[in-house]
């Protein structure tokens, strides 16, 4: 008997069956084996080649600078050797990268084809996988070139976790403590009373918190699919993050922990957050790894500025931002620029 924990999501356009604590080897009995096509990246078809023996793969170089309209041509190259069609089933095994552009690529070839995500990294488990935004980036600007279409499966078998490396587990919990900063007081304090070695030692806990966070995702989502309020809270720390990661060239998490110090000190400064919860903010990125200070010089900083200004977030003189009231109570805000200047004459 297979110990699998199934869930439901429900969106406007699509329900989602979702399958936590599910061995790899179930997808079997959810699809068709022989129309099914595994898009995965050259890691996870070599350290899982045993899993994938059988399937049909299409693999594709790994790394967030493939996650590119080439890689994407690539593989509908490859759907089409391979015969794919309108009943074929393409299953993206992987981070955030695979399942970006195993879910674009599914729902343009022939018009739409079904698709579901086996999430590999944490980051995708509790992140990239939820929500339908699927796409890839254009040159150096993220996410510009995309859909949004929910996946039918989510299949989430933790044993994968066993080879992330540690860097990816780091990463993955920029976007855990982010969900805990804009929804969740509970969870950053059972956060800070643990450390990243207790969850990567301890499966039950890991898979208990990786539950916990795609349901937070999953009801954000599922209450503004069209990102009108509420699913705006999710870029928390990412306005500065997606600034500085380019041009530092830093992991996502990296960048994201880093925009959210700045955005707990801009909530400190203008929200009435209080500075021992922004102390804490901090305190617990330490304790995950994750940095907190960049050490940066003039023209850094100016070029931060320059991406900052560009945002889309961006209206006139203000911008829209996303502070803290307290832990676990995000809030949109707009920000006067001048006064967003003020945090980008001091080291952040
Ligand atoms: P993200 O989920 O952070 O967007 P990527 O898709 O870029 O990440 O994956 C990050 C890296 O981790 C890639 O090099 C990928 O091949 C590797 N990777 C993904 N899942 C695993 C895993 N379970 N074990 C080992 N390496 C993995
Ligand atoms: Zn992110």
């Amino acid at each position: 008997m297979i110990n699998m924990d199934k869930h439901q999501f429900k969106y406007a356009a699509k329900t989602v069956d979702c399958y936590f604590e599910t061995p790899f080897s179930f997808l079997d009995e959810l699809v068709d084996k022989a129309k099914t096509i595994i898009i995965t990246d050259e890691n996870i078809a070599k350290l899982y080649a045993d899993k994938f023996d059988g399937w049909n793969m299409i693999t594709i170089k790994a790394g967030e600078e493939h996650k590119q309209q080439f890689t994407a041509d690539y593989v509908i190259g490859e759907l089409i050797n391979l015969k794919a069609d309108k009943q074929s089933f393409i299953i993206g095994v992987g981070g955030g990268v695979v399942t970006d552009i195993a879910g674009y690529v599914a729902s343009v070839y022939m018009r739409g084809t079904r698709f579901g995500f086996v999430p590999t990294t944490i980051l995708a488990m509790v992140d990239a996988a939820i929500g339908g935004k699927n796409g890839v980036d254009a040159g150096v600007y993220k996410n510009l070139i995309g859909v949004i279409k929910h996946p039918e499966i989510l299949l989430y078998d933790y044993s994968f976790l066993e080879t992330l490396p540690k860097e990816e587990w780091i990463n993955g919990f920029a976007e855990i403590i982010k969900h805990a900063c804009i929804k969740d007081s509970g969870m950053f304090k059972m956060l800070e009373e643990n450390t990243l070695e207790t969850f990567q030692n301890d499966k039950e806990k890991m898979a208990l918190l990786v539950k916990r966070n795609v349901l937070i995702k999953y009801n954000v989502v599922s209450n503004d699919e069209f990102e009108n309020g509420d699913r705006k809270l999710l870029n928390f720390g990412h306005t500065i993050g997606h600034a500085i990661e380019n041009i530092y060239a830093l992991p996502h998490g990296n960048a994201v922990s880093i925009g959210m110090v700045v955005a707990g000190n801009i909530s400190a400064a203008v929200n009435n957050f209080s500075s021992s919860e922004n102390s804490r903010l901090s305190a617990l990125l330490n304790k995950y790894h994750l940095p907190t200070t960049l050490p940066y010089d003039e023209s850094g900083s100016e070029a931060v500025w320059n991406i900052l200004i560009m945002d889309k977030k961006r209206s006139g003189d203000t911008m829209n931002f996303i502070l803290l009231n307290k832990i676990g109570d995000g809030i949109v805000k707009p920000i006067l620029l001048q006064q967003l200047k003020l945090f980008f004459n001091k080291d952040l």
